[in-house]
């Protein structure tokens, strides 16, 4: 059996590594690095994919979560609603800039924000609402623009980890993850679903007017040559990343197709084992990437099972240990422990196993039999 690894970046690029090289060659001949034609290439590329009017390229995905709300013009003091079960980036540079992060709780099944604690978190301050679809899968749309529209209230989405996912509205629409709230940030982190060798992220939109602002923000605030309008930034993608991400977005549904097959496989595994509760699809509402497969483990068992799997030499990661309303730079005297309940309990219970595109089935075999032994002694 081959080494078991968390994501298996090396063996992707065995696939794609003619194209990816003769990308990197003609680069180095047209020594075109900065906002070269491979750029402007892979921003058409990912506005076709997606079926959105704007994607604007950036330096990563915490730049682009930053530009975004740069970019809807809201002002220090305003209150920015966002998931207490997710990565620091996301409430990161909403206190950067200023703005009040307003952290809620989750739902228990699908780890996306719950609308109905956003609407209890709704104030005459809140401004925008940022939904992360965590591990791979859309938050409840059709319900936070539903509350967005009713407060008047912007809708950012957090769409590092779920790219290329698609969500189904109630009225019959379906669209891609991303492109459904007035703007979007994505990652291009090399081990997220389309990644990069090295740092990369993009801001979407349908809105042609705020894509001409975040054009303007990216390049430090310019809209005509050393003409700065507002304060900016300088965030780019490199051309030679934007080389490996069109060689990989040709390829995004088949690499997503190869994570749900995995997850497909993992649940099936798990599935008599009453200690194990493994990824909720959300019913016919939307679908699910993978980026990440979390099991909640619920006797108890979850770090002495991490212990277990790191002696057997099995990667896994657990995705987030510590609710961000307890991490000191963002403690709040609001904050109460018993609206983080759900969160609470989860960062005791979950578990990530290894996902990506190479993963063989011997291997998932392997690895269930091994957490379904130790969950069950
Ligand atoms: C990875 C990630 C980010 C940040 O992306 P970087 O490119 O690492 O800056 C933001 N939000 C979420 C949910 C992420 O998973």
């Amino acid at each position: 059996m081959k080494k078991i690894q968390m994501v298996d970046l090396k063996g992707q690029y065995e696939g794609i590594k003619n194209e990816v090289n003769q990308g990197m060659q003609e680069i180095l001949e047209e020594t075109s690095f900065i906002n070269g034609p491979h750029v402007y290439a892979f921003q058409k590329e990912l506005e076709e994919y997606l079926g959105v009017r704007n994607v604007i390229p950036c330096a990563n995905g915490t730049d682009a979560l930053q530009i975004a709300m740069m970019g809807l013009r809201l002002k220090p003091g305003d209150e920015v609603i966002t998931a207490d079960f997710t990565f620091a980036a996301t409430v990161e540079v909403i206190a950067l800039l200023q703005l009040t992060p307003v952290l809620v709780d989750v739902d228990p099944e699908t780890f996306n924000i719950d609308p109905e604690e956003i609407k209890k978190a709704i104030t005459p301050n809140t401004k925008a609402i940022v939904p992360v679809h965590l591990f791979g899968q859309t938050s409840n749309m059709d319900e936070i623009m539903e509350i967005a529209r009713e407060h008047d209230l912007f809708v950012i989405e957090d769409n590092a980890q779920a790219i290329g996912a698609n969500y189904h509205s109630k009225d019959g629409k379906t669209q891609k993850a991303g492109t459904i709230g007035d703007v979007a940030a994505t990652s291009f982190f090399p081990s997220k679903n389309l990644g990069c060798y090295g740092d990369g992220g993009a801001i979407f939109t349908n809105n042609d007017e705020l894509a001409h602002t975040i054009r303007g923000i990216v390049n430090h605030g310019m809209y005509e040559r050393y003409h700065h309008d507002v304060v900016g930034v300088n965030s780019r993608l490199d051309s030679f990343q934007a080389a490996v991400l069109r060689a990989k977005l040709k390829r995004l549904d088949i690499y997503n197709e190869a994570r749900k097959k995995a997850a497909i496989s993992y649940s099936e595994a798990f599935k008599e084992n009453e200690h194990i509760v493994t990824p909720v699809r959300s019913g016919d509402c939307d679908t699910h990437v993978y980026h990440q497969y979390t099991l909640k483990i619920k006797n108890g068992k979850r770090d002495a099972l991490a212990k277990h799997l790191q002696e057997k030499g099995i990667p896994f990661g657990i995705y987030y240990p510590i609710p961000l309303h307890r991490q000191k730079a963002y403690l709040d005297e609001r904050y109460q422990e018993k609206n983080f309940s759900v969160t609470n309990k989860l960062v005791e219970e979950v578990i990530s196993l290894p996902m990506h595109t190479e993963l063989e089935e011997e291997q998932i075999k392997y690895i269930a039999k091994t957490i379904n032994d130790f969950v069950n002694a």
